[in-house]
């Protein structure tokens, strides 16, 4: 069995960062961590006092590099995995926005081939898909084509599901609309994480959705009900819902233009170092140039303007995601927020691992996956390993 140690790091665990540490991996997998200098291998690669990090898990992203995970096609597919690896992104939850059936199949059968391809050995591991509707609340459709918003109706979810092949471990539905606490119900216990979001959900509707199985919230803040006054009394809303009930673990887009500092400030405060995912919501404009970029398939999304670090709506009152990479989100939170370096890191490793169910991933413990990133004080990336492979 071939083996190495990446030696002299400042290991992240979930708890704390341990300075002159020394990781050993072999056949993909971390085999035993030990102090500076106390692990023997084959091979040694000098950690040159950096930070070495379990890779990061983005849940929710749409694409980067130029590619898009709806186009459908091994290119765009690549592209967006390697824009996302370059930055330190390991695992990845590819992300569709509302669209049609028909769409969907043609993504689901070109993501499980190019999956399955030897090509995919060498980039960060797809984990399944996150979904992103199209059981959303109109009136909260943020940058999502209204064209291909509907009702979570049981034949329809049932067919994506079944034409999906295991491939959906997220699905953000609002969870208000009628048969969408149902539809969780049923599927909750076949592996898929319910996330409420784009939704107008009345505080007693996301009580509901919790009951029914709910256990995440889709990017808080943005397309979300909050309090509203019905005849001068104050009404709560799933933004209220997701910050009280430890039950919800909410997603946070930490770009640094989504939420500003006090936002973020307040939403650790509130929800703490385990109960927030750090996601990209990554569009196709992540790692390139500003420009206008197609937010969805080529063949059916909408034109976004990606200029100042973030992609606009045409109408430019709302944004249409991120151009963000996880590495920023993890600057952002320390840098803006005030958070510890390791549990930035928890909220883009183990957080995500725990909440779809990847037991051997976000951590970096004996038997996890050999899934690393190698980054500076400012949480430049300067090495990635999948599998025990170094891949950059
Ligand atoms: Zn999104």
């Amino acid at each position: 069995m071939s083996s190495f140690v990446i030696d002299n790091v400042t290991a992240i665990f979930p708890d704390r960062a341990a300075p002159d540490s020394a990781v050993k991996v072999g056949d993909g997998a971390i085999l035993e961590i030990g102090r500076r200098g106390s692990l023997t291998a084959e091979d040694v690669i000098d950690g040159e006092g950096l930070y070495l990090a379990p890779g990061f898990m983005d849940i929710h992203v749409h694409g980067g590099g130029g590619g898009d995970f709806m186009d459908a096609d091994d290119g765009s597919f690549r592209a967006a995995l390697t824009a996302h690896m370059k930055h330190g992104t390991t695992s990845i939850v590819p992300t569709t926005t509302c669209t049609d059936e028909a769409e969907l199949e043609r993504i689901f059968d070109s993501a499980g081939r190019f999956i399955a391809s030897p090509e995919a050995a060498g980039l960060p591991h797809v984990l399944g898909f996150h979904l992103e509707g199209p059981f959303i609340s109109p009136g909260q459709a943020g940058a999502q084509d209204p064209k291909y918003v509907v009702p979570p109706e049981e034949g329809l979810w049932r067919r994506i599901v079944d034409g999906a092949r295991g491939l959906i471990r997220i699905w953000t539905v609002a969870p208000e609309l009628p048969g969408a606490c149902e539809m969780c119900r049923e599927l909750c216990g076949e592996g898929i994480v319910f996330s409420a979001g784009h939704s107008d959900a009345a505080y007693d509707d996301a009580v509901r959705a919790i009951e029914a199985g709910y256990t995440m919230a889709t990017h808080l803040y943005s397309s979300m009900s909050t309090i509203v006054r019905r005849n001068g009394y104050r009404v709560p809303g799933l933004l209220e819902a997701a910050m009280l009930h430890d039950e919800l673990c909410c997603e946070v887009i930490a770009d640094g233009k989504h939420l500003p500092a006090p936002l973020l400030k307040l939403i650790y405060k509130t929800k703490g170092p385990d109960r927030i995912v750090l996601v990209t919501d990554a569009m196709r404009g992540a790692g390139m140039p500003d420009g206008d970029y197609i937010l969805g398939s080529r063949s059916q999304g909408q034109l976004v303007s990606v200029f100042d670090g973030i992609a606009h709506m045409p109408d430019g009152v709302s944004f249409a995601g991120s151009v963000a990479t996880a590495d920023r989100l993890v600057r952002v939170m320390v840098k803006e927020a005030g958070v510890p370096l390791h549990e930035a890191v928890k909220m883009i490793t183990k957080n995500p691992a725990r909440e779809i169910g990847e037991a051997k991933k976000g951590e970096i413990a004996p038997g996890f996956d050999a899934d690393l990133v190698l980054f500076d004080g400012d949480v430049n990336v300067k090495g990635v390993f999948i599998s025990g492979r170094r891949v950059v």
